[in-house]
């Protein structure tokens, strides 16, 4: 197996946004072309394996992933946007955060009934939000084929949250 380029690029900043999270800063993965390419063909990949009919990229930084992964496979990317966001008809789905809820929409027709999506986001923590994407899709009647990401925050658990859909994280930390 080839070295994975991103993993020694992801950059900790500690407490932000706040107190006590440290974040995992993925701008210097990329603004180095080759990590870049090679994080988007694996998940690529995976997606493909998959049968991904449809990418969806979760906002934002999984429109970073998404959208060069559904170009790669040639499917279509759908967004699923935070509140407010989308301007044409939409479904909403909340989900819990530490402090409050947060909620991801979709518009009616960014997935066709019987698709199968497979869902990008750039890390997994809790898996709320990932999981939240999951229900939009199938109140939409798609099927979710997988999810994929660049970073997995493991001693979160969110693998737990998505039990029933499979999980490929590039790097674990
Ligand atoms: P969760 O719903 O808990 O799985 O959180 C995943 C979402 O929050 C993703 O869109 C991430 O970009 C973001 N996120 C959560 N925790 C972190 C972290 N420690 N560093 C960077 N992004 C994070």
């Amino acid at each position: 197996m080839a070295e994975l380029l991103a993993a020694k690029l992801v950059r900790d900043v500690p407490d932000f946004p706040k107190q006590g999270i440290l974040f995992k800063d993925i701008t210097p993965v990329l603004e180095d072309p080759a990590a870049l390419k090679q994080a988007v063909n694996l998940i690529a990949a995976d997606a493909r394996a998959k049968g991904a009919e449809v990418i969806v990229g979760i906002e934002s930084r999984g429109f970073i992933f998404g959208a060069p992964i559904a170009l790669h496979l040639h499917v279509p990317f759908a967004m699923a946007r935070k509140l407010g966001k989308l301007p044409y008809d939409k479904i909403s789905e909340e989900y819990a955060l530490e402090y409050g809820t947060n909620t991801v929409e979709m518009h009616i027709d960014s997935i066709k009934p019987g698709q199968k999506a497979y869902i990008v986001d750039d890390l997994l923590a809790t898996g709320g939000t990932a999981a939240a994407a999951a229900r939009l899709v199938e109140r939409l009647k798609g099927s979710v084929c997988g999810f994929g990401c660049l970073i997995e925050l493991s001693f979160l658990h969110g693998r737990e949250t998505l039990l029933g859909y499979p999980v490929t994280a590039l790097m674990e930390l």
